[in-house]
C-alpha cells in the first residue's frame, strides 16, 4: 500500500491494483477492485477470495464508491445520533487501520524474503569470490614460474648469441689468416714455377715438384705451423660443431683449409 497517496490496494492475490473509482469491501475487512469484486461475488454462496471467509449476510459484502460525491456525504450520516455517528466513523477507521496493518505486514515479509534471498547471494558470490581468488593464486604462481623458465632461456639465449659472436670474431681472424697464407701460396708457388726450369729434369719426371712445392718452401712452414695451431685453439672441443653449423656458407672454404693443411 501506499501510505504517501492514501491508498488501499486490492486485497486478491498477486492483484494489487490501486483503488480507485468503485471497490468491493467485506466484513472480513477486506477489499477488492471492481473486476475481481464483480467476478467472485457473483457466485452464491461468496467467497472471500483473502481470507476465505463465508460471506452470505445481507452487508457482508458492499459496493462502495470510494470519492463520495458532496451531495452523499451531506445526507449518508444525516439524523444519526452522535454515537451512532462516531460507532460508523470509528468501524470505518478500524478498516482503515486494519489495511494498513496488513500491507506494512506485507512490505515487512517481503522486505525480510528480499533481505535472506540478498544474503544468499551475497554469501554464492563470496564463494565465487573465493573460488576465483585460489584460480588466480594459482595463475600468478603459473605466471611467476614461467617467467623465471624465460629468464633462464634468456640468460642461455644471451650465452650463445655472444658465443656466436665469439666464435664470428674467431672465424674472421681465420679467415683473414687463410686469405694471406693462400696469398703467400700462391705467390711462392709462382716462384718456384719461375724457378722450375733450373732444377733438374727427375723432378718432373716423379711429379712430385708441384705437391711438394708448398711445404718446401721456407717461408711458407713456420706460417702454416702457427696457423694450424691457432686453427685447432679455436675448434676445441664442441666449438668445431657451433662453430660450422652457425657459420653454414663458410663450411666449404673450411674443409679446403683442412685438406690443404
Ligand atoms: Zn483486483
Ligand atoms: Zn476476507
Amino acid at each position: 500500500m501506499s501510505l504517501c497517496d492514501d491508498t488501499l490496494l486490492c486485497n486478491f492475490p498477486k492483484c494489487r491494483t490501486k483503488l480507485g473509482g468503485f471497490a468491493w469491501v467485506t466484513a472480513c475487512s477486506h477489499v477488492f477492485c471492481d473486476q475481481h469484486g464483480s467476478g467472485e461475488f457473483s457466485r452464491s454462496p461468496s467467497i472471500c477470495p483473502a481470507c476465505s471467509s463465508a460471506l452470505s449476510g445481507k452487508l457482508d459484502i458492499v459496493r462502495t464508491e470510494l470519492s463520495p460525491s458532496e451531495e452523499y456525504k451531506a445526507m449518508v450520516l444525516a439524523g444519526l445520533r452522535p454515537d451512532v455517528i462516531l460507532d460508523i466513523s470509528g468501524r470505518a477507521l478500524a478498516f482503515w487501520s486494519y489495511q494498513v496493518t496488513q500491507e506494512r505486514m506485507y512490505q515487512e515479509y517481503s522486505l525480510s524474503r528480499a533481505e535472506s534471498q540478498l544474503k544468499q547471494l551475497e554469501k554464492v558470490l563470496t564463494q565465487q569470490n573465493q573460488s576465483r581468488e585460489v584460480e588466480l593464486t594459482g595463475m600468478r604462481g603459473e605466471i611467476a614460474s614461467l617467467k623465471k623458465v624465460m629468464e633462464e632461456y634468456k640468460r642461455k639465449y644471451s650465452e650463445v648469441s655472444e658465443r656466436l659472436m665469439e666464435r664470428n670474431r674467431q672465424y674472421q681472424k681465420l679467415q683473414g689468416l687463410y686469405d694471406s697464407l693462400r696469398l703467400r701460396n700462391m705467390v711462392v708457388g709462382v716462384g718456384e714455377r719461375d724457378m722450375a726450369p733450373q732444377l733438374g729434369h727427375h723432378d718432373f719426371n716423379t711429379g712430385g715438384a708441384r705437391q711438394a712445392t708448398p711445404q718446401r718452401s721456407p717461408q711458407f712452414l713456420p706460417v702454416a705451423q702457427d696457423g694450424d695451431s691457432r686453427f685447432f685453439s679455436c675448434l676445441e672441443a664442441d666449438g668445431a660443431k657451433t662453430f660450422f653449423q652457425y657459420s653454414s656458407p663458410t663450411r666449404e672454404r673450411g674443409r679446403l683449409f683442412m685438406k690443404k693443411h
